[in-house]
């Protein structure tokens, strides 16, 4: 499906610890977290960044979020948490298969880094 590790991941190929899953998308845990919840939220659909979605898109980065609210209240997060998107690279982003990081758990400052 894709080269990257998340398409593999998505694809079956690779093991994940997953929270959950549909048939759009899944959610696994971060291998590295930054914080003591640190899941990603990550589309079947193997689309690079997310300046490379389109139009056509529009509901499956709507469901993205949506899948992210989810698993913040399933983890037990509470109602503080941080939906991030890195993209490219110069903005931190080093898997280029198009994910939303759910952080949360600790108290988060402003602005990131
Ligand atoms: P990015 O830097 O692209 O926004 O985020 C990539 C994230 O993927 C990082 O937070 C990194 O810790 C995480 N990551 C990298 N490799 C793996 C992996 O093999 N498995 C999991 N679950 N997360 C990974």
């Amino acid at each position: 499906m894709s080269e990257t590790i998340f398409g593999k991941i998505v694809a079956g190929e690779l093991p994940a610890d997953s929270v959950y899953e549909d048939e759009l998308c899944m959610a696994i845990r971060d291998k590295f977290p930054t914080a003591p919840h640190h899941y990603l939220v990550i589309p079947k659909k193997p689309i690079p960044k997310l300046c490379d979605a389109g139009p056509e898109d529009q509901a499956l980065l709507g469901h993205l979020m949506l899948v992210a609210n989810q698993v913040a209240a399933q983890q037990g997060i509470g109602e503080a948490f941080r939906l991030v998107v890195n993209n490219g690279a110069d903005a931190g982003q080093s898997v280029f298969h198009l994910h939303v990081h759910v952080i949360g758990g600790r108290s988060l400052s402003w602005p990131p880094g």
